[in-house]
């Protein structure tokens, strides 16, 4: 069977230089002043050689948006799986 219409999403890990890297998961500490939060379970691209992974531009910005708020509203140290960012989203 031949696939006719490919996505384009590979993408040689930048850290090694080794491997290209596959859908995963990660997980990624963001800090905004005085305030830890750390997210789970992210879809990402991880480099099965060395592990590097790398989070798509949109979802970071998501995060980052999150992150913002949380430390307004003065949280210090939060742990959150990646859908639990995504449902405390505003509408
Ligand atoms: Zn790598």
């Amino acid at each position: 069977m031949e696939t006719w219409i490919q996505v384009q999403e590979e993408m040689k890990c930048v850290i090694c230089n080794q491997a290209e890297t596959v859908p995963g998961l990660a997980s990624t500490l963001l800090e905004r002043g005085q305030m830890a939060l750390t997210v789970n379970n992210i879809p990402a691209r991880v480099c099965p050689y060395c592990g590097e992974s790398y989070i798509d531009e949109t979802v970071a910005a998501t995060l980052l948006g999150q992150a913002e708020k949380m430390s307004r509203a003065g949280t210090k140290v939060e742990t959150w799986d990646y859908s639990q960012a995504l449902e405390s989203l505003p509408g």
